[in-house]
């Protein structure tokens, strides 16, 4: 894995469309994950990651064993936001691949009843 250079592009993530593209621009999954990279050593992530706590199952973790995780996968057009870009421990990381939390939460459901 080669590193960029720290130079975050200008934050415009606020203003991210609700809209999903079926296709996504491989330049544009590039872009997200750099990115991603840059908001996991903000000050913000910090925090996140602080609270120790899995915004899917909702147990309470060390750090060591979170990860960013995007709610919206990039692959489905979404973006590196912060409203986008949650903690999620490892198991719910595996658990979930690129399904979106609708349908992961379906698929509980089914397995609980
Ligand atoms: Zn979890």
């Amino acid at each position: 894995m080669s590193d960029a250079p720290p130079n975050p592009p200008p934050n415009t993530l606020e203003n991210t469309s609700d809209e999903y593209f079926l296709f996504v621009d491989p330049e544009q999954i590039r872009r997200e994950r750099q990115k991603a990279k840059d908001l996991r050593v903000s000050q913000w992530w910090r925090q996140q990651i602080g609270r120790g706590r899995c915004y899917y199952c909702e147990r309470q973790f060390p750090k060591e064993q979170l990860t960013m995780d995007h709610v919206v996968p990039l692959a489905r057009g979404g973006k590196s936001s912060k409203k986008n870009c949650v903690v999620c421990c490892k198991e719910c990381n595996n658990s979930k691949g690129h399904r979106m939390t609708v349908e992961m939460t379906m698929a509980s459901m089914d397995d609980n009843s």
